[in-house]
């Protein structure tokens, strides 16, 4: 976490040209509120910036901080406020959906390994991948035999659901590397999942996923739920 930036300020004054830095550091230190300074442009802000905050709140302060040295209309703050939450959230999706590419790997299927991770407030409340009930053969020649495994395995997504041993309504599911199959998204649904992460299906993977994941879209949006594709992932 060292990589976070704490102080709201610090942030601040890399983007005010020296004199309105030099007026802001002293109306800081003197705690007392800036008079309408010059206008800097408050969009040169970079998003990257934004994501060195440790939290939405940090940025928050930030922004209002700003807002006060730079005279910012309620509009244009109201505008940033949303880049700002825009930008959070996008930062823990991400690490969700990186969380879930982490239990992916803990599948045994040699050919698809999801994993799930379903969360609340930023909260996990439960994982899964896909594989076989506990209590049955883990062996590889089931996973090979493509009528055994489709009998036997659950996905992840649906894995993730019974172990979470509680309502779900408003929860969010990332999962990894694909959105959630259409029968997967139907039970998610019926949990009170109301909002999906997942990367974008990748071109290799469309013949095969292709017409189950638009399914699920249809789904989500038939039931008033959201979704987010994540266009790339970086671990
Ligand atoms: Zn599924």
């Amino acid at each position: 976490m060292s990589e976070f930036k704490t102080d709201p300020f610090d942030i601040i004054k890399d983007h005010l040209s020296p004199e309105l830095k030099a007026r802001a550091s002293s109306l800081v230190e003197a705690e007392c509120l800036p008079e309408p300074a010059k206008k800097v442009d408050v969009y040169t802000w970079p998003t990257t910036d934004l994501q060195d905050f440790e939290t939405p709140q940090a940025a928050m302060d930030a922004l209002q901080l700003q807002a006060k040295i730079l005279d910012l209309t309620p509009e244009e703050l109201s505008r940033e406020e949303r880049k700002i939450l825009a930008v959070a959230e996008d930062k823990w999706d991400r690490r969700f959906v990186q969380l879930a590419q982490f239990i992916s790997e803990w599948s045994k299927d040699p050919s698809t390994r999801v994993g799930a991770v379903i969360t609340r407030d930023r909260r996990i409340v439960s994982t899964g991948y896909n594989g076989f009930p506990q209590g049955m053969s883990d062996d590889a020649a089931l996973y090979a035999n493509r009528e055994e495994k489709y009998s036997r395995v659950i996905h992840g997504e649906t894995n993730a659901l019974i172990f979470a041993n509680q309502s779900l309504e408003g929860a969010t599911l990332h999962t990894w590397p694909f959105a959630p199959c259409d029968r997967c998204a139907v039970q998610m649904l019926q949990a009170g999942i109301r909002r999906f992460v997942f990367p974008k299906l990748s071109a290799d993977k469309v013949e095969r996923w292709g017409a189950s994941m638009e399914r699920s879209k249809l789904f989500f949006k038939e039931c008033g739920a959201t979704w987010v594709e994540l266009p790339e992932i970086t671990p």
